[in-house]
């Protein structure tokens, strides 16, 4: 499906129950509980302060799929994704290309891993703990749980859902990383295992896809090894694990466009696992690893002064307090907006 049509079907599908950054768990709730029965819907455990985390399972083919959104609770917009993702196969299973997938492909989606830390707009879970740190440990009732449905579904491919936050970008050009993605390392020596390979030939098959709408917006993410990330650690038992990152697009801290780019590229992520499309790892290559190079605020008339917004949660809704970066941190750093001077300008 080329691209236009598939943020069309975005624009159809997209879940208006839910916007913007703040998604608390009862939301979840309330869009699992009314999928149709073709969904099969489970409560697989509880978080430490006891809320539910569901799974929501659909497609009877024979790649199976993992997904996990929110492990980090303050990186919602694949959640939304997630969401519209489910929209779309509902409304559409007599189309032919979604009647493939869900020929071919069994989901199981979990879209919030980390109720608490959602709830709180935290990185990390209720105990202070951050569960992509914790897959050797498994010291979290929320690590425990994602590791015991791995060894029980015995997935073909994992997604592993994130966002990220606005300080990335490519030094050469200047440019905002969108989107990011990274084939997590197998072993110390980031060899391409047979495992990466295929994580790799998905995101190529994902990047030529959204390279011409997202031109030089799309990155890698750094693919230093470490096993107590889940993404390595799923990698390192030789599941081909698939990092999202949904990044900033200009001015939209909404993230309401990167939803529908992360959309597309479940999309065509999921067409790559089952068709068994295999690009040469020089491909993956090719797509440039992005850096910590961005600020969100510019004061033009003063060069030292660059803005970082801190997000809290406030009244139901998430806050964006600039805060001054050190001269040090600041200079060199690009930014998402330029303004004349520190007063009286709208910062949002
Ligand atoms: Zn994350």
């Amino acid at each position: 499906m080329i691209l236009s049509k598939v943020l069309e079907e975005f624009n159809n599908c997209r879940e208006k129950a839910i916007s913007g950054r703040y998604i608390l768990p009862e939301f979840i709730t309330n869009f699992v509980e009314n999928l149709p029965e073709e969904f099969t819907v489970s409560i697989e455990g509880n978080s430490v302060e006891k809320r539910p985390i569901y799974s929501v399972k659909f497609g009877s083919g024979k790649t199976k799929i993992l997904m996990w959104s929110q492990m980090h609770g303050n990186e919602s917009t694949t959640t939304k994704s997630l969401l519209d993702f489910c929209n779309f196969l509902q409304k559409n299973e007599h189309q032919k290309d979604v009647k493939n997938v869900l020929k071919n492909c069994t989901f199981f989606m979990i879209p919030m891993l980390n109720p608490d830390g959602s709830k709180m707009w935290t990185r990390n879970n209720a105990n202070d703990i951050d569960l992509n740190r914790d897959a050797q440990d498994l010291s979290q009732p929320e690590s425990k749980l994602l590791r015991q449905i791995f060894n029980d579904f015995k997935p073909d491919f994992c997604f592993n859902l994130h966002g990220q936050r606005t300080i990335y970008g490519f030094e050469k050009t200047g440019k905002p990383s969108i989107l990011s993605f990274l084939a997590p390392s197998a072993n110390e020596e980031r060899d391409f295992t047979f495992s990466r390979k295929q994580s790799a030939s998905v995101i190529t098959h994902i990047f030529k896809n959204l390279q011409d709408d997202l031109s030089g917006n799309i990155g890698l993410y750094n693919d230093a090894f470490n096993n107590n990330c889940v993404g390595d650690a799923f990698q390192e038992a030789g599941v081909p694990t698939i990092l999202f990152e949904a990044g900033h697009y200009p001015n939209d801290y909404a993230r309401e466009k990167t939803r529908a780019y992360i959309f597309a590229s479940l999309w065509y992520a999921i067409e790559a696992c089952q068709i068994d499309i295999s690009y040469p790892v020089e491909d993956y290559k090719v797509i440039p690893e992005h850096s910590k190079c961005y600020c969100d605020i510019h004061i033009s008339n003063d060069s030292t002064s660059k803005i970082q917004y801190v997000e809290t949660v406030e009244d139901g809704a998430i806050v964006f307090t600039p805060q001054p970066l050190d001269s040090d941190l600041g200079s060199g750093l690009f930014a998402h907006k330029t303004v004349d001077n520190a007063s009286g300008f709208k910062l949002m």
